[in-house]
């Protein structure tokens, strides 16, 4: 699979051929557990081959004896196919969302230009007036056309930085960051459709080990999945009239948390065995792919995380994810 020969490899520690997780020491400990147990050494990381192509792996380890001695069993699954599946699956939804929120964005990059068209035109007609414009209002003219052209060009890199494929490779994130890359881009939206959005951010949080622009996707969904909850309930006379989603985020024993709580209209405990299921939706045709969850589900599992889910029929729901925080 490496495209290496038998004479290359031979005596070489396998370690050369790429990236473990695991440090000298915690080698040493699966060698000496002699339990014949498998461990998962690596899982979804990007390896080379000598030929320098790159190829998706998982790694697995297992302590064993070979002629007398003490031995490890490393086995390298290739998963480059499914990896890859994995991700278009990830953009194609990626960009369902995109499609969706682009009325939002057009009334949005609407303002901005607006207001350089208001400016332009002032400038115009005083041109065809033939009357001097005053010095400070020339420069106040000017210098908002520059600042509105940044906001528009700001809401075009979030897109753009939103909408761009991600790699399965980890590094050290704060949480908050993607929360507020997402709110950037939709919180607008949720408060043009008279949702109130509450932030509850603890501020200098540890890291944990994800991918910004992954996580940006699966807060997302947790926001698109509240707001759709919201809308719901108003549809279906629900108990709560309230209009309210609340982000947090803290830390619980040696686990960051974030947490997406809405008022809206609850899941049917026989529909939420389902909700993690592909292409389950209990939205209406051309609403919902039934994939937000599902791909969300995968993503915080890539990053050793776990979901947690509260909810109350006709009141609403809770969405906690937690992650290893790392120092
Ligand atoms: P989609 O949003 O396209 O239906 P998801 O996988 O994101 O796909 O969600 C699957 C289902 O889970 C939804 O159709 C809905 O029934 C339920 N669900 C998800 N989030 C919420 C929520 N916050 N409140 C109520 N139901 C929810």
């Amino acid at each position: 699979a490496y495209g290496y020969t038998k004479e290359e490899l031979v005596g070489r520690p396998f370690t050369d051929l790429g990236p473990f997780e695991l440090d000298e020491k915690q080698w040493a400990d699966l060698l000496d557990q002699h339990t014949g147990k498998i461990t998962t050494v690596s899982s979804k990381v990007q390896y080379r081959k000598k030929s320098g192509e790159a190829f998706y792996v998982n790694v697995h380890a297992c302590p064993a004896t070979y002629q007398d001695k003490e031995a490890l069993i490393v086995a390298t699954t290739d998963i480059t196919e499914m990896v890859e599946k994995d991700s278009q699956l990830i953009q194609a939804s990626k960009m369902t969302t995109l499609g969706e929120m682009s009325a939002g964005i057009a009334h949005e990059l609407n303002q901005p230009l607006n207001a350089i068209k208001m400016g332009s035109e002032f400038l115009e007609m005083m041109i065809e007036k033939e009357e001097r414009i005053p010095e400070q209002d020339l420069y106040h003219i000017v210098r908002e056309v520059s600042s509105q052209v940044d906001r528009a060009v700001d809401i075009i890199r979030r897109l753009r930085d939103f909408g761009r494929k991600a790699d399965f490779s980890k590094e050290r994130i704060y949480i908050n960051d993607p929360i507020r890359s997402v709110l950037d881009i939709i919180g607008r939206q949720l408060r043009l459709q008279n949702i109130d959005v509450q932030l509850q951010l603890v501020e200098n949080l540890p890291p944990i080990l994800a991918h910004h622009n992954r996580m940006e996707q699966v807060i997302f969904n947790l926001l698109t999945n509240a707001r759709d909850a919201i809308n719901l309930s108003e549809e279906y006379g629900a108990r709560s009239l309230e209009r309210r989603i609340v982000i947090k985020s803290h830390m619980l024993e040696d686990r960051v948390i974030v947490s997406v709580a809405d008022t809206g209209i609850g899941i049917d405990p026989t529909v939420k065995e389902r909700i993690f299921e592909a292409f389950f939706t209990t939205k209406k045709m051309g609403e919902g792919m039934g994939l937000g969850l599902s791909i969300t589900c995968g993503i915080v599992e890539d990053y050793g995380g776990r979901i947690e889910i509260e909810s109350t029929q006709g009141l609403g729901t809770t969405f906690s994810l937690s992650f290893p925080a790392v120092q």
